[in-house]
């Protein structure tokens, strides 16, 4: 039996191969076609949402990037210069990322980056904290999140308050005994 041929450039391809095509051609007709790319993204979507996944993605990350290797270090230095240089430097993609839309857009995300962990209705009072009391960034979110239910934070000041409700009770009927 003859060698299969790509269907696209006529470069031989595997027998197991489902689409007809070599790698890339088949990677070629994928991204042409908007059905194509809708249904991968949707696989990949589906994929991401089972649960743990993203967890194990961004620890596996985490991990990677902790002890990158310093060769791929460099490639990545140099792959985002280019990109600044090549694209961030076009003029339309400047236009479009100055945009107000845009820089709302960016604002809105870096908020939800650092203080995505804040109740909206606390984070001015982080802010203050931040600023005006001379706290750093840890110790202000641990005054704030001993005021949101669920956090250790807050079940270790209910606690504390009991005990302190506590001592006080036993203080005063001491007080009182005499
Ligand atoms: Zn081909």
């Amino acid at each position: 039996m003859a060698d299969l041929i790509c269907r696209d450039c006529s470069s031989p391809i595997s027998r197991q191969s489902k689409t007809g095509r070599c790698k890339p051609c088949s990677a070629r007709f994928i991204n042409a076609s908007p059905e194509l790319t809708a249904k991968r993204k949707a696989g990949i979507k589906r994929y991401h949402a089972q649960p743990g996944v993203r967890e194990r993605c961004a620890a596996n990350f985490a991990e990677y990037n902790r002890n990158m290797p310093p060769e791929h270090r460099e490639q990545r230095r140099q792959h985002g210069l280019r990109i600044a240089r090549e694209v961030l430097a076009r003029p339309d993609v400047l236009a479009r990322s100055n945009s107000p839309e845009a820089k709302r857009k960016a604002g809105a995300a870096r908020t939800e980056r650092l203080l995505g962990w804040c109740p909206p209705e606390l984070r001015d009072r982080y802010r203050q904290l931040c600023a005006s009391q001379r706290l750093s960034a840890a110790e202000a979110r641990r005054i704030i999140e001993a005021e949101i239910p669920g956090t250790v934070e807050h079940g270790k000041r209910v606690v504390a308050n009991h005990i302190l409700q506590g001592q006080l009770r036993h203080e005063r009927q001491q007080r009182d005994a005499y």
